[in-house]
């Protein structure tokens, strides 16, 4: 059993075992595994059991495990050395295809993960239109960063109270926090102080509520009211940024934001992240501009090479179509093996990002997602495991696909969910 014999060497060293809460798979009552080798649409825990995986580092990944190209850039690139802490002409690299995919972006900054994306983005907000307020919405995650990581109080439009110790109420009250599609809201949000507020920040596909859709109507207001207001609009694309389409969901919903966020996919499983913009805007990052923000290891040649490897191949084969034919295949097979032994539920699902809420729904903001039986859920979670399917260890999360789950994958993840369920 060396799953066990490592969690528990773990536990002596790092808090909870781990160095992200999720990882240690409390939420679903169940004891941690330790993966050791991952290959398209497969991993392997240390004991040797194998599971079809639609976790995908948590999005990171899109063309599956370890894919060929990637991993030879990289070995390529680790001999010529790791880091030089100058620049290398790799960023270029990655740099133009983000600002050829992306259509809002015509300048990015590297670094090293989502959170300092979102928190960097948010300064740079601040910064530019010399205001303190900034908005989020109830169930959206922007990383850990102080000034997003506050959740709502009750009713609408609440200033923020702090979502964990450690975070100053003072820090926290500059954040407004209001229900995810709720226009209604946020409209009395920019009547009351639309002249303060810095920034809104949006997950423009909620995915770590688990997957919500955005009303068009929804994501259109907070572009005109941002607009009218003179603040900034952020889409924190670090999910949907190169999952949805190629130029994320600001692509796909014909909607451009002022500053747009970018992580996971982006380093194609090495650590990047990156927020960008018009020209105007990141031209007031230093050394361009006054508005600081550094990195010792951004832009780092193995994560560039990694992330551009990556976004070619999606570039060129635009494989969103087939994902999301595949990820309806998975949610549909889903949705009929839990209608056959009786239990409601309700899947949302974009593109090839899906979740399964143990709800009659309709699930449309955070409230509606807390509805879900996470006790079942936790449930649902280990029996997925027990038969070799690893999902997201939380209600609130997203399945992924990628590009190396085959058709032949997805009919064999549906016959282990159906006998999985059969044990609920
Ligand atoms: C994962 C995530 C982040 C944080 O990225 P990290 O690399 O974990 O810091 C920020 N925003 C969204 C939408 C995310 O899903």
């Amino acid at each position: 059993m060396k799953n066990e014999k490592l969690y528990r060497e773990a536990l002596e060293v790092m808090p909870g075992g781990v160095n992200s809460p999720v990882r240690a798979f409390k939420a679903v009552g169940a004891k941690p595994i330790f993966l050791v080798k991952g290959r398209h649409s497969r991993v392997w825990d240390a004991d040797g059991n194998e599971y079809i995986d639609f976790l995908a580092s948590w999005g990171a990944l899109i063309l599956g495990h370890a894919p060929k190209k990637v991993v030879k850039a990289v070995q390529e690139e680790a001999q010529k050395g790791l880091s030089f802490g100058l620049t290398n002409p790799h960023e270029i690299t990655l740099a133009r295809l983000v600002v050829e995919m992306v259509p809002s972006v015509e300048k990015v900054r590297f670094v090293n993960s989502g959170t300092e994306a979102t928190m960097s983005a948010v300064r740079l907000a601040r910064g530019i239109t010399g205001r303190k307020l900034v908005v989020k919405f109830d169930g959206c995650y922007h990383g850990h960063y102080d000034s997003l990581l506050v959740s709502a109080g009750s009713g609408v439009a609440t200033f923020g109270i702090p979502g964990t110790p450690g975070i100053p109420e003072e820090i926290a009250k500059l954040t407004l926090v209001l229900p995810y599609n709720d226009t209604q809201a946020l409209r009395k949000a920019f009547e009351e102080h639309g002249k303060d507020i810095a920034c809104v920040i949006v997950e423009p596909v909620a995915g770590n509520m688990g997957v919500v859709p955005p009303k068009k109507e929804f994501l259109r207001a907070m572009r005109e009211l941002t607009r009218e207001h003179g603040s900034l609009l952020i889409f924190d694309e670090v999910i949907t940024g190169f999952r949805l389409s190629k130029g994320g969901a600001q692509e796909l919903f014909g909607i451009e934001p002022d500053i747009t966020c970018l992580g996971k996919i982006l380093g194609g499983g090495l650590p990047v992240g990156a927020y960008g913009g018009r020209r105007e805007i990141m031209e007031r990052v230093a050394p361009e501009g006054e508005i600081y923000q550094a990195g010792t290891l951004s832009g780092n040649p193995l994560a560039m090479v990694s992330g551009s490897e990556t976004l070619k191949e999606l570039r060129d084969k635009e494989p969103y179509d087939e994902l999301e034919k595949k990820t309806e295949t998975l949610a549909k097979g889903v949705s009929d093996i839990l209608s056959e032994k009786g239990i409601p539920h309700t899947i949302n699902r974009v593109g090839s990002m899906m979740t399964v809420f143990f709800t009659e729904g309709p699930v449309v903001d955070f409230e509606s997602a807390k509805r879900s039986d996470t006790e079942l859920f936790g449930r649902f979670f280990r029996a997925l495991l027990g038969k070799g399917v690893l999902i997201p260890p939380s209600q609130f999360e997203a399945w992924f696909l990628t590009t190396a789950h085959e058709e032949d994958d997805i009919n064999q993840a549906l016959e282990r969910i159906r006998e999985a369920v059969k044990e609920l």
